[in-house]
């Protein structure tokens, strides 16, 4: 292919937003979240609570259950869920 040869024409501004998920299951043995949160009804966990400001709050716990030491079920990522596309700068509030 020469690139010489490609014509190009703008078409506008496209934005693309889009959501992925990841399935993150609580501990099988001990039932703690598998993210470590600064929430206080979670304090009933304290291998997964953090203080507010914490980088780890809401980050994924990994592999091994901080709050009794079992390996956890693998977090599923499940990719793109939803995207929605916006022309020329529409995009809603
Ligand atoms: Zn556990």
């Amino acid at each position: 292919m020469n690139d010489r040869n490609l014509a190009v024409s703008p078409i506008g501004v496209l934005v693309r937003r889009s959501v992925e998920a990841t399935v993150i299951r609580a501990c099988e043995f001990c039932h703690a979240p598998g993210r470590y949160l600064s929430l206080p009804e979670w304090s009933g966990y304290p291998g997964i609570a953090v203080k507010a400001g914490d980088p780890r709050d809401g980050q994924p716990v990994g592999d091994v259950c901080p709050n009794c030491g079992a390996r956890r079920t693998p977090d599923e990522p499940l990719g793109e869920i939803s995207v929605k596309d916006y022309r020329d700068g529409s995009i809603p509030g």
